[in-house]
């Protein structure tokens, strides 16, 4: 169809230059293996109101996969980040100028982000490699991860165990640390990151994390006291199969890879597969779409392992589900903007959150309902954990605000990592202050 999005050609460039270029690409891409982003930019659009909201909504059916929303549209207070391959970049900003909508380049070049991303870990594996150490303030590959993490057991057995809680779509195996000093059945906190596979810096800082539990446990009296009334659980890849595809096709994937017969699309937004609020608002029935919800309520194996984990052990009192970016510590609900019977106690410990994040270096979060603070989303895990009986349940979003987005440099997964261990700490703290 040629619509006001129809035929442009790149800027600048004759339609021989362009084909050339392409056809560059097209070969470099073969020889690394991966897909190439070369002069793909994040556009930043600041939405005037609601109708302008709409227009930036329209822009993925007008442009099926082709603009991927890093923010989506969701209110005109919040800014709109959204992918746009260099060959759709003409026609995008020309419906953006004709529709008056006011736009900023975010990320210029997000080729150039990734090419020093891969630089940066091939260098620091060369470190790890030669020091036979691991380093936590670099990205890892799923295989590096899962290493680590039998050393890591190893090495504090008397604290961490692994539990394989079951298995991806692709048959991958979902692993789940268990931070324990004994009993039997206690009460528990869980923790997941990387659920949304591109969200690097999630999984990151779960490694971080878990590090941090096992070698201050000794020494920090709180969280000794923490761990003396409960158990922790912390599920680091939680969407496996997503995250081997970001390393080794797609760095910029984001649901899992499940597929069904005489579909084409590939995967579950695994964020939009619970089962409380299935289908509503904010998820998409379009196995196309990057929020698409899967055919029924945990069709997805890496879903249904959770559930079915969680259900079984009965005794979990609080969850917090990890993703990025935006900088946002949130409660339930997504999928209604009906206020939850302890809103205020979720408010305020939100509140105490944020507080504890912001004394490490100053980083600003702001904090709320999911439906009220981000956008209104159905079928999401803390929905699901809420409803399940878990009243302490969260949603972090972590750095940064979009200058890097999804690409966040390696050089912040420590900061990030420290100061967002103090909000978990001030929730594990207040849910063993409040047993229930
Ligand atoms: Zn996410």
């Amino acid at each position: 169809m040629q619509g006001p999005l129809g035929g442009g050609t790149g800027p600048g460039l004759s339609p021989v230059d362009r084909r050339t270029l392409l056809i560059c690409i097209f070969i470099l891409a073969i020889v690394w293996g991966q897909m190439n982003f070369t002069g793909d930019q994040v556009l930043r659009i600041l939405a005037k109101d609601e109708k302008q909201l709409t227009l930036l909504r329209d822009l993925e059916g007008l442009k099926p996969q082709k603009v991927d929303f890093w923010r989506g549209p969701a209110r005109p207070s919040l800014p709109v980040d959204m992918r746009v391959p260099f060959s759709e970049l003409k026609d995008v900003k020309d419906y953006l100028k004709s529709h008056g909508l006011r736009y900023s380049v975010m990320i210029k070049d997000i080729q150039v982000l990734l090419d020093e991303e891969r630089d940066a870990m091939a260098k620091s594996r060369r470190l790890e490699r030669s020091s036979s150490s691991f380093s936590y303030s670099s990205y890892h590959t799923l295989d590096e991860i899962y290493n680590w993490m039998d050393n890591f057991v190893a090495e504090h057995s008397n604290l961490v165990s692994k539990i394989h809680i079951g298995n991806s779509f692709e048959n991958r195996s979902i692993l789940v640390l268990k931070f324990s000093t004994g009993g039997s059945n206690r009460q528990a906190v869980w923790i997941d990151t990387g659920i949304h596979s591109r969200e690097w810096i999630t999984h990151a800082t779960g490694i971080w994390i878990s590090n941090k539990i096992a070698s201050s446990y000794a020494k920090d009296h709180l969280l000794k006291k923490i761990l003396n009334a409960m158990d922790i659980f912390i599920d680091i890849i939680t969407n496996p199969d997503g995250f081997a595809f970001t390393h080794s096709m797609n760095r910029l994937w984001r649901k899992n890879k499940s597929s069904q017969p005489g579909i084409s699309c590939i995967g579950v937004d695994l964020n939009r597969n619970w089962r409380t609020g299935f289908g509503g608002n904010g998820s998409n029935k379009n196995p196309c779409s990057e929020t698409y919800r899967g055919p029924a309520p945990e069709s997805e194996p890496e879903v249904a392992a959770i559930v079915e984990f969680i259900t079984n052990h009965g005794n979990f009192k609080a969850l917090i589900s990890i993703h990025s970016y935006s900088q946002m510590v949130m409660y339930p609900y997504g999928h209604s903007l009906e206020p939850v019977p302890n809103y205020y106690e979720l408010f305020n410990l939100a509140k105490d959150a944020v507080k504890a994040l912001n004394k490490v270096h100053g980083i600003q979060y702001t904090f709320g309902s999911i439906s009220t603070t981000l956008y209104a989303a159905s079928g999401i895990t803390v929905d699901w954990a809420y409803d399940t009986g878990i009243k302490y349940a969260f949603s972090f979003e972590l750095r940064d605000t979009g200058q890097y987005g999804f690409l966040l440099p390696a050089s912040q997964i420590v900061p990030t990592a420290e100061e967002t261990w103090m909000a978990i700490r001030t929730i594990m703290k207040h849910t063993m202050n409040h047993p229930y």
